[in-house]
């Protein structure tokens, strides 16, 4: 079963405390296809302009990812630049060209509409419904939003809510858009604006998870060198989605708490370098690896 990866594919330049570098493949979509791709088949929807490098398209079809969705378009692809301070959690925008983005309508191809996994990745939540409108009925929906949206698309985002199974976002996210101080308060507040399962990032600090009933706080990997932490998020999300995908039957609490600790290991292995230049060379041996480590570090009854 294929996952439907929608969202913004962008030329980055990123700024370290160490390094800086420019016209870096990256964007919402392009971490989440990348991620999702080392579980399931991706299919991506997104648009790019004239100067985005073929070497970049040549990556995607390298990770199996159907292009029929990606739109061409005259202009410059869509550039984000950000700064990070010395404790890599902070970051500043530092520019944003939305260029061919600023016109994007996501368009599925008749083949994409059945798809049964869809990734809304971070994009304006009118356009994330406006994906859902051409859906047939997918079996699990899957939204990441940010900041920007909760400030100026507020009613857009609620009135996607009540037609997404899972939402992701991160901490601070999360307590701007319900106000309130508590994640665990936040979590539950989320989820009675409709979606089953929420998931809260807390970057650096590991991931909760909340639906059903149930709770689940799963750590973030111990990492000594961060190169570039650009598209954790999108890339935890990704594989996340790309695990779910390739289970069959229905999404319950189980199968998402491991999609979880999988999206964590994904993202943990992407801000080892810039860019996606990490998930290059990844191999899904690998991530099984850091998998079990992930395990036997949880498994805190050892200890006793
Ligand atoms: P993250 O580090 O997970 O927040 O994701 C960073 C990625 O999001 C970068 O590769 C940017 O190109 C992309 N991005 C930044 N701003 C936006 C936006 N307004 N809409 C969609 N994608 C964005």
């Amino acid at each position: 079963m294929s996952v439907l990866v929608v969202g913004s594919i962008a030329l980055d330049t990123v700024k370290t405390p160490v390094e800086e570098h420019a016209d870096l493949l990256g964007g919402s979509a392009s971490f989440a296809a990348v991620g999702a791709s080392f579980f399931s088949p991706v299919r991506l929807v997104g648009v790019v302009g004239d100067d985005f490098p073929e070497e970049h398209i040549g990556f995607f079809r390298d990770r199996q990812i159907d292009l029929e969705g990606l739109q061409r378009a005259a202009g410059k692809t869509f550039r984000w630049s950000g700064e990070y301070h010395w404790d890599l959690n902070t970051r500043e925008t530092r520019s944003v060209d939305l260029n061919v983005f600023e016109h994007f309508s996501p368009e599925l191809p008749p083949a994409y509409r059945q798809s049964e996994m869809v990734l809304l990745a971070n994009i304006a939540p009118k356009l994330q419904s406006q994906v859902l409108d051409q859906m047939d009925k997918p079996r699990f929906v899957i939204a990441d939003t940010m900041d920007l949206w909760i400030n100026i698309a507020n009613e857009d985002l609620r009135a996607l809510l009540p037609r997404v199974d899972l939402l992701v976002l991160n901490d601070s996210e999360a307590r701007q858009f319900t106000k309130e101080t508590s994640l665990i308060r936040a979590g539950r507040q989320i989820r009675a604006l409709g979606p089953r399962f929420v998931a809260i990032k807390k970057g650096e600090h590991g991931c909760l998870l909340f639906g059903e009933g149930a709770f689940f706080s799963c750590g973030a990997y111990p990492l000594e060198d961060i190169h570039d932490p650009t598209g954790a998020g999108d890339t935890f999300v990704g594989a996340l989605a790309g695990y779910l995908s390739a289970q069959s039957g229905t999404v319950g609490f189980a199968e998402l708490r491991k999609a979880v600790v999988y999206g964590s290991v994904v993202a943990s292995y992407n801000v080892e370098a810039f860019s996606l230049g990490r998930l290059r060379s990844l191999k899904r041996e690998d991530i099984e690896g850091r998998y079990g480590m992930f395990r036997r570090m949880s498994h805190f009854e050892a200890f006793e």
